[in-house]
């Protein structure tokens, strides 16, 4: 599966499905939206493949996106989740800050795991660069290529002119001939970046909130309407926790996600435009505005809803890529779709 296909399901209601599968990290990224580090909690592996369970030939996630933490931190776990969606047509893609080749070569288990997904991503920025020598990453990509796995790049920049961000977009392009697609996107102000980071409300624009579309399955198997697991995790507002990958089969969370008026209405007149709606005021910032949500005593009609829902287009991946930060590298999420 190419980056530019994963990304044009990402707007779209129920395609799929993120997996947080540890809080670990062996690295210690001064930017990790997630405060992940080598001591952090990790769960067992019950919940999730409790819920991959629930998946069958008619009712599964079309796409199921492990992270972290480091998800090759488990490699058995990611391949048993590869292999059930592979049993019924669900493509896995893994995202990796690439600890693992810092020794030189793929250690065997992640091996397996890596030939047993759709698509690879590594992460690469100025952050990671600290942690694992870009020359490593390079060679371990053209390895995972040389397996017929899809590949991608994804790296994080300053707005605006950021001479790292060109130099990396430029360097990735000549080492694999444009074949290899690269998501840029903003630095986010969270995790271990909140404290220095500037903020980008912006990112989450004042209109429908496409974040809205996929749920999280989080570290201990809280199953989360949207992929913002740390401030969800600390104020579990009820209308964006949508149950427990333990008890909780794709069936019910997909319809939990089509259905709630809370999260339909987010997704198709935004947090602030159903806060005002609803005659609250906004609490904080966009998904401040959303977790408030909650006390709204009305939200639009199913009628409203349905038309509101007609009206909002699908995103092309290239412009999804412009949205989150990448600028004048939107185009590269498509490099080597042809191949
Ligand atoms: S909390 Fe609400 S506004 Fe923020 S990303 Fe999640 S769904 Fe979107």
């Amino acid at each position: 599966m190419h980056l530019a296909d994963l990304l044009s399901l990402r707007t779209v209601p129920a395609a799929g499905v993120l997996v947080s599968l540890t809080d670990r990290c062996p690295l210690s990224c001064a930017h990790c939206s997630t405060s992940s580090n080598r001591g952090a909690p990790q769960f067992g592996e019950e919940p999730f493949l409790a819920f991959s369970g629930t998946w069958t030939d008619e009712s599964h996630p079309e796409v199921v996106f492990l992270s972290g933490g480091e998800p090759l931190l488990r490699p058995g776990l990611v391949r048993r989740l590869a292999a059930r969606g592979r049993a019924c047509g669900a493509a896995t893609a893994v995202l990796s800050g690439m600890y693992f080749c810092r020794s030189g070569g793929i250690p065997p288990p992640i091996e397996r795991a890596i030939r047993a997904v759709d698509h690879f991503s590594a992460s690469i920025d100025v952050f990671h660069e600290r942690e694992v020598p870009r020359t490593d990453v390079f060679a371990a990509l053209h390895t995972v290529r040389s397996w017929g796995v899809e590949v991608s790049l994804h790296t994080v920049g300053a707005r605006g002119h950021d001479p790292y961000l060109r130099d990396l977009v430029d360097r990735i392009r000549d080492e694999f001939d444009s074949e290899v697609p690269v998501l840029v996107a903003s630095l986010r102000s969270a995790g271990r970046a909140a404290e220095w980071a500037p903020r980008h409300d912006d990112v989450l624009s004042v209109g429908p909130c496409e974040f809205a579309s996929w749920p999280l399955i989080d570290s201990d198997g809280t199953i989360f309407a949207c992929c913002q697991g740390s401030m969800l995790r600390r104020l579990r507002p009820p209308h964006l926790v949508l149950g427990n990958a333990a008890d909780t089969a794709w069936r019910t969370v997909r319809d939990r996600v089509l259905t709630s008026p809370h999260l339909r209405s987010v997704r198709t007149i935004g947090p602030i435009g159903t806060a005002s709606a609803a005659g609250l005021r906004d609490s904080g910032g966009i998904c401040g505005t959303c977790v408030g949500l909650d006390s709204a005593e009305s939200l639009p009609s199913d009628r409203f809803l349905t038309s509101a829902e007609r009206l909002v287009p699908a995103i092309p991946a290239r412009t999804l890529a412009a949205r989150w930060g990448a600028g004048p590298y939107a185009d590269a999420v498509e490099w080597g779709r042809s191949r």
